[in-house]
């Protein structure tokens, strides 16, 4: 038998998403007829938008020719779609990002959980509370933490608690963190920080020497003008941060599997003797050597995302889960509730009543409202007594939960 890797062993089984389908599977054997309302979900639910569909199938009949057939691709991406991000997603904002600085890959989740295997096994983590678990998850298996508390913290990890009265602003660690995990718009609380915050982040990171890792994800769902959609925005951020983006929440490829990191030439890392190193350079070699590129449909459906009539239709459906975000919020609000998020993020981070805790506030608006939301406590301890509603369900979903809830 071969020794396995124990870190692995210090990971908390994943209990939250199991653990939600399991409380929701003993209430509906209880109870066969209740219809059940699920508010949990982070995944999309509208179809692919036409104009992707048709770029699609047409790259498809493409590759039944001996003309436009396409075997293995560049590894970073073809250059129709680099160029389009940079053009679209950098340029219109007045930033300038190379081809060369943007890897595509089949998501943010295996990148966000993957960029830490360029960074030396002892380079110390911070990251927000409550957090995307996959942040925290894959700096557990490489070794980078002890083992978990039973505050529900991983050791020689930092926590940065973004709660109601810091305003969801993780606040900047005392300490040195080499690397530091941001998230904005966020999940789970549906807040967004500020230029300023940011300004002060990559001030941070160039007095440490930290490396910033910015999961903009939901940049899409920003609705309110000043609201930074990168974080490039900020002068300086370059030599400090890599970027994550995806097509998943933005134009609901989470089943078809497109993403992209920015890595610009500027940023370096250190080796322990002093030397600068390119993390372009370094992430090249691991892209390359690990991944095979995404395919060329899915790429020309990717691409399809920028032309007029594509933005126009994922216009449509954003529009569509905001309207869901604005229901839901306003409706909890005149309910009573104090609710944040929901404006810039389709995700309503709420204050559960009568300061249950998250768990007892699940089994509540089950119960009562035949509703499933994902409790807060499951992100990180420091989101104990919040809870996250999605606005990814359909419209009459969202209506009839909301009205289920108003009269508890
Ligand atoms: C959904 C999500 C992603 C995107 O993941 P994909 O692997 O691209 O589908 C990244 N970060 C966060 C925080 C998310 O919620």
């Amino acid at each position: 038998m071969a020794n396995i890797n124990e870190n692995y062993l210090k990971l908390k089984a994943g209990y939250l998403f199991p653990e939600i389908s399991k409380r929701v599977k003993v209430y509906s054997e209880k109870n066969p007829s209740a219809k059940i309302i699920r508010l949990g979900i982070g995944d999309v639910t509208l179809p692919i938008v036409p104009s992707v569909v048709d770029a699609m199938v047409a790259a498809s009949k493409e590759m039944g020719t001996a003309g436009g057939f396409h075997g293995y691709g560049p590894e970073q991406g073809y250059s129709f779609l680099l160029k389009s991000i940079a053009d679209n997603d950098y340029g219109t904002l007045g930033i300038k990002i190379d081809e060369s600085e943007i890897f595509v890959s089949d998501g943010s989740k295996c990148d966000c959980g993957n960029i830490q295997e360029i960074f030396s096994t002892d380079a110390k983590i911070a990251v927000a509370d409550p957090v995307y678990p996959v942040y925290v998850d894959t700096n557990v298996m490489a070794g980078r933490t002890g083992e978990i508390g039973a505050d529900g913290r991983y050791s020689n990890l930092i926590y940065m608690p973004a709660t109601k009265e810091n305003g969801f602003q993780p606040e900047i660690p005392k300490e040195k963190a080499d690397i530091v995990y941001l998230c904005y718009p966020n999940n789970p609380t549906g807040t967004v920080t500020t230029k300023e915050a940011l300004k002060a982040w990559v001030e941070y990171a160039k007095k440490n020497n930290s490396i910033i890792l910015y999961d903009s994800a939901y940049e899409a769902f920003i609705s309110e003008p000043g609201v930074p959609r990168s974080i490039y925005e900020v002068e300086g951020a370059k030599e400090v941060a890599i970027e994550f983006r995806s097509f998943s929440k933005t134009a609901g490829f989470t089943g078809l599997r497109c993403a992209y990191i920015v890595i610009p030439k500027e940023l370096k890392g250190r080796t322990k003797s002093g030397e600068e190193v390119s993390l372009n350079a370094l992430w090249s070699r691991r892209h390359t050597t690990k991944f095979n590129g995404v395919s060329y449909v899915t790429q020309k459906g990717a691409e399809a995302c920028y032309s007029p009539q594509g933005k126009k239709e994922i216009q449509e459906s954003i529009a569509y889960y905001m309207s869901n975000a604005a229901k839901i919020r306003e409706g909890l609000k005149k309910a009573g509730y104090e609710v944040f998020g929901g404006v810039n993020a389709p995700y309503i981070w709420l204050k559960t009543s009568n300061n249950l805790s998250s768990w007892d506030f699940f089994d509540r608006l089950l119960d009562k409202a035949q509703v499933v939301g994902t409790p807060g406590s499951g992100f990180g301890p420091a989101g104990e007594g919040y809870f996250r509603l999605s606005a990814f369900g359909k419209k009459e979903d969202v209506e009839e939960a909301i009205s289920r809830i108003s009269s508890l």
